[in-house]
């Protein structure tokens, strides 16, 4: 029988089960205690068990059900069989009794590209941070990102062994955003989140330009966003090439169903379509508000420094 539900609705529905065993894929490679760190360009830039784990997890999940899908996943992996285990065939109820947007009621499978992190802050994660580690899966059509799943692995983990560990946040242009209570900093107070592990002159000089009460370096794409619809921080600010569009992708979404705006440090929207290089060169500017007072103070020099 025919579903009576829309791609999209049906696609965000398994991405957040996705999500979820991709958690605890995450977990389970911690207990175990074997990371197996590989670097990739350099000592910043690393992979671990978990990243190849939870990207053939997702890729080869959504790819079973939605075949004729675009998937572009963060690591470059040899093609091999999956094991069976790692295969999520669920779907959260939940999202399947809301309305699709009605301007994505018609999408096809083959119109969408999904861009998939399998673990962002993966610096961090080998250096038990842990609550900088999200799973990022993002949804794109017509080169705009319109749908994120954030899956947190360890959120909550600091609260003590009966809070329960992990959480998933998804959102919808259009529908909004779930899984989180939406807070502001106090007013007037410019807090600034950037890189805790990939930090240079031009990120620095364009942190100190916004003039700001505070300063959070911490890890990830993922992280970050959730900082600023969490009231933690009012502005990410990450003026350097490095970050790619599968950490944007599904934060984006989720702040911009939120009332935010998250473009490169020039004010561009970020293009999400399948041939779109995947570098974010022009760097990252993300508010939930307020997002002119941060872009009015991005120096001339650090845009110079910085081509799309
Ligand atoms: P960060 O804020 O440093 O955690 O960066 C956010 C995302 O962009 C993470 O997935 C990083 O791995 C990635 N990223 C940022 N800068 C670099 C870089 N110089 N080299 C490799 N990855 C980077
Ligand atoms: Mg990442
Ligand atoms: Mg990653």
């Amino acid at each position: 029988m025919a579903s009576s539900h829309t791609v999209l609705m049906r696609l965000v529905a398994s991405a957040y089960s996705i999500a979820q065993k991709a958690g605890v894929i995450v977990r389970r490679v911690i207990a175990e205690g074997d990371l197996g760190i590989v670097e990739k360009t350099c000592a910043t830039d690393l992979q671990t068990k978990a990243d190849r784990l939870v990207q053939m997890s997702i890729c080869s999940s959504l790819a079973r059900k939605f075949p004729k899908l675009t998937i572009i996943g963060e690591e470059d992996l040899p093609p091999e069989e999956v094991d069976q285990e790692l295969i999520e065939d669920g779907q959260w109820e939940e999202i399947l009794k809301q309305p699709c947007p009605s301007q994505y009621s018609n999408i096809k499978e083959e119109d969408l590209v999904v861009w998939v992190d399998p673990l962002d802050g993966t610096k961090e994660y080998t250096e038990g941070l842990l609550d900088n580690v999200t799973v990022l899966i993002g949804i794109a059509y017509e080169g705009k990102a319109i749908a994120g799943i954030i899956n947190q692995p360890y959120y909550n983990y600091q609260a003590g062994p009966d809070a329960v560990l992990g959480r998933t946040i998804w959102g919808i242009l259009g529908l909004g955003a779930f899984g989180f209570q939406l807070k502001e900093v106090p007013a007037g107070k410019h807090i600034i989140t950037t890189t805790r592990s990939h930090s240079n002159k031009l990120v620095t000089d364009c942190v100190t330009a916004m003039n700001p009460d505070d300063v959070l370096r911490v890890g990830g794409a993922g992280n970050k966003i959730i900082q600023l619809i969490e009231g933690k921080a009012s502005a990410y600010v990450f003026a350097s090439p490095g970050c790619k569009k599968w950490d944007t992708c599904a934060p984006e979404v989720i702040l911009h169903a939120v009332g935010g705006k998250l473009t490169d440090i020039h004010g561009n929207a970020l293009q999400y379509n399948k041939e779109v290089k995947h570098m974010n060169s022009a760097g990252v500017l993300a508010t939930l508000r307020n997002y002119d007072y941060y872009a009015s103070r991005v120096p001339e020099s650090v845009k110079k420094a910085l081509v799309p």
